[in-house]
């Protein structure tokens, strides 16, 4: 019998919660942990602080005489917070956060040691960070990469039970100046889109222009599984997911976890991820129980985008970490359970500046609807004309399992508007804008459109990039990647919009046309041709799925191996190069790292679907069908007759299951490919329906088995055993 399972469910019956804490007030934890503006105020000499906080506010350049003074003040304050160690964090195009750690150290001609923290490795550091990816741009004789210090993301300190260490937000560059990771290309983008968004307002008549930054909101959806159960299972200890396992009887047909309230141990690590997260001043928000049994989501409030990039990663990690304290296992994978929902994140971005406030945001004024229409119109022009990016930037072997399976948007990129806001559009498209005008005014006259009531209850969950309210949400993206590869992409086609519109509307100017009838051609323009994309329809159906392709010219593209190709089309590439985003260099390295790292998880996975198939499916058959035939040979030779037809179906199971992992076996043996791209249609056309072929034996065979026989935790256990 299979005591290990049965040990495992006894185990967790019995398991002690982690007793409550009192709560502490918001105030005595709030960014204790951070090196914020007041506290470098209050420590920094009065012009240096000045210097400082001009950098971080407005982008502009560090002055490097200053770091001396700054990184002796943050030694200070992260000792006196009892960190030994500094380290320069940075962000691999992993989807993980990576760290070098250094001691405050620095040896005297005469022995002794002091700390010492000095402007230079405040500002640059030197990991050894030649094993993480660089899709080519390093090859051995330039191996060098470099962190350099992005000012406008606080340091913090980062506690652990061996101690607390200065965390300094970093860019990971190469020694030729080439981005390495993820926070390169984001502080690009915002500063290209600055740019064109402050052209654009002053354009529109704007005197006083402050520059403009994207903000972020990321929903983060996750499971959590007790730790005995993820550890007895080796596809979610080293894949994340379960590739095997019989749907429960139960599911979240019922719904009763949503509604339910949320189970105590679950709150009780709750209440410690978020009171984490208040030291490092991240606004956690909202907390909720999700629709599958074992999902939660937090949300925090929303934040500058480079802010809320890093916050986020370190979300992720808080997750995972204080989970382990907990008992449990956080899951991140997008779809760790076959037949119930996976996990998403919703990432809600606008863009705004101090003088205009959020330009997504309808207002209620005449002309902050003419200037909202505009940047809302350049979102759509972009969205349609660079579909394929917004598809390629959450292209991961885990979001495939999630994306196009009626629970998360189709593959297809497409807007939502919601009906009001579209209506509006089509007036404008049609040439025949009515609204709710006031008669007499009818001179084209965008200054007349109807007042937008914000109405974030008019949603539509099956869209992939909806406009709700004031900021536009991409649902496409996996719970497990970082938000900044979608908020380049973003923040690029919108630079690229806008100056589009500002082109237009400048020449449209110079013939000597009003601004409103300016404005309103350019909008006219953009719906006739990128109105298209606008669809406020069943996203989930086929009828759509044939509609978007057909007669809308949109692309659906199923898995990652179609999607990265994306990443070299000609138009994407031009977009990257004129907006400074990424180099031509850049993008392909991307391309590259992306394409490698799906290639590898699917590899993975099919050698364990190989392995726990020999090795603890196929045994716990075997035991099963001779315990059968022991039983019935005794009840022959007592004269009972046995029917056999089940034994002759698991049989028959086991044996097809077999041959199909020898033929996933002689797939993996496959390595000569023409392209990265042939290697990635043969990992999503042959061995990722290899794979599920063999799930799909082991399943049923799952269902024969005798209970106390079969080695891995069932869905049952692990999704509602608390
Ligand atoms: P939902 O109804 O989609 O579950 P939530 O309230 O859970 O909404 O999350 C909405 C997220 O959007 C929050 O993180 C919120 O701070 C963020 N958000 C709100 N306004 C903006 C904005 N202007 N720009 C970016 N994010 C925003
Ligand atoms: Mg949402």
């Amino acid at each position: 019998a299979n005591e290990l399972r049965f040990q495992t469910i006894c185990q967790i019956t019995e398991r002690q919660p982690v007793a409550p804490k009192v709560p502490s007030r918001l105030e005595d934890l709030w960014a204790v942990d951070v090196f914020t503006l007041n506290k470098m105020q209050a420590c920094l000499p009065k012009e240096v602080f000045r210097s400082l906080k001009h950098t971080i506010q407005t982008g502009g350049k560090l002055d490097v005489s200053i770091s001396g003074i700054v990184a002796a003040a943050m030694k200070d304050w992260a000792i006196s917070k009892g960190a030994l160690y500094y380290a320069h964090v940075f962000y691999p195009m992993t989807n993980i956060t990576a760290e070098k750690h250094d001691a405050f150290i620095s040896l005297q001609s005469d022995g002794t040691a002091i700390t010492e923290f000095t402007g230079k490795v405040l500002v640059q550091g030197e990991p050894d960070g030649s094993s993480f990816p660089n899709g080519g741009i390093r090859s051995t004789f330039e191996a060098r990469g470099y962190t350099a210090w992005d000012v406008t993301s606080p340091a913090y300190i980062m506690e652990t039970d061996n101690g607390a260490t200065l965390c300094i937000p970093t860019v990971f560059i190469s020694w030729t100046g080439e981005a390495l990771d993820k926070k390169t290309p984001l502080l690009r983008s915002n500063a290209a889109m600055s740019k064109a968004a402050t052209r654009l307002l002053k354009l529109l008549g704007h005197t006083d222009v402050a520059s403009v930054n994207s903000s972020c909101g990321a929903e983060q959806e996750y499971f959590l599984v007790d730790a005995h159960f993820a550890h007895s299972r080796p596809d979610l200890l080293l894949a994340g997911r379960t590739l095997f396992g019989r749907p429960a009887a139960k599911g979240q047909q019922f719904d009763d976890h949503y509604f339910g309230a949320i189970p105590e141990r679950v709150q009780v690590f709750m209440q410690d991820v978020e009171e984490k997260m208040y030291r490092l001043g991240i606004p956690a928000k909202t907390r909720h129980n999700e629709v599958a049994p074992g999902q939660f989501e937090i949300a925090p409030y929303f934040e500058a985008a480079n802010v809320a990039s890093d916050h986020q990663q370190l979300t992720m990690t808080l997750l995972r970490n204080t989970a382990k304290k907990h008992g449990f296992v956080c899951l991140l994978h997008e779809k760790p359970f076959a037949g119930i929902n996976g996990s998403g994140k919703h990432v809600n971005w606008s863009v705004g500046n101090a003088t205009q406030g959020n330009l997504l945001d309808p207002g209620d004024t005449p002309h902050a609807n003419l200037q909202f229409l505009l940047f809302c119109g350049a979102v759509i022009r972009g969205v349609h004309q660079y579909g394929p990016l917004l598809r390629a930037v959450v292209a991961t072997a885990s979001n495939d399992h999630r994306l196009g399976a009626n629970e998360a948007p189709p593959a297809i990129i497409s807007v939502y508007l919601g009906s009001q806001l579209e209506d509006v559009y089509e007036q404008i498209k049609n040439g025949d804008v009515q609204g709710s005008m006031r008669p007499g005014l009818m001179n084209l006259g965008i200054d007349t459109l109807p007042e937008f009531p914000k109405d974030p209850g008019d949603r539509n969950r099956t869209s992939p990039f909806a406009f709700t309210g004031n900021r536009f949400e991409f649902r496409a993206v996996g719970s497990n990647q970082s938000v900044s590869g979608p908020l380049v992409a973003m923040n690029t086609i919108l630079t690229d919009s806008l100056t589009w519109v500002a082109d237009r509307l400048e020449a449209e100017l110079g013939e000597g046309k009003s601004l409103d009838a300016a404005a309103y051609n350019i909008l006219k323009e953009v719906m006739e041709q990128h109105g298209a994309v606008v669809f406020g329809g069943d996203g989930y159906s086929a009828e759509w799925h044939r509609m978007a392709v057909e007669e809308r010219g949109l692309l659906n593209l199923p898995t990652t191996a179609d999607a990265l190709p994306m990443l070299k089309t000609e138009s994407i590439k031009e977009l990257f190069v004129k907006t400074g985003v990424l180099s031509e260099k850049e993008l392909e390295s991307r391309f590259e790292t992306y394409s490698e790292q799906y290639i590898r998880v699917i590899d993975m996975e099919a050698k364990l679907v190989i392995s726990m198939t020999k090795t603890l499916i196929y045994p716990a058959v075997l035991r099963h069908l001779s315990e059968i035939a022991g039983a019935i040979a005794s009840l022959k030779t007592i004269g009972l007759p046995f029917e056999t037809a089940n034994v002759e179906l698991i049989s028959d199971l086991t044996s097809k299951m077999m041959t199909t992992v020898g033929e996933l076996s002689s797939a993996l043996a496959v390595h000569d490919f023409a392209t990265t791209e042939e290697h990635m249609q043969y990992c999503a056309k042959t061995l990722r329906p290899l794979m599920d072929r063999v799930r799909g034996y082991a399943d049923a065979l799952e269902d024969e088995v005798a209970d106390d026989l079969w080695p891995l935790p069932k869905y049952q256990e692990m999704l509602f055993i608390k």
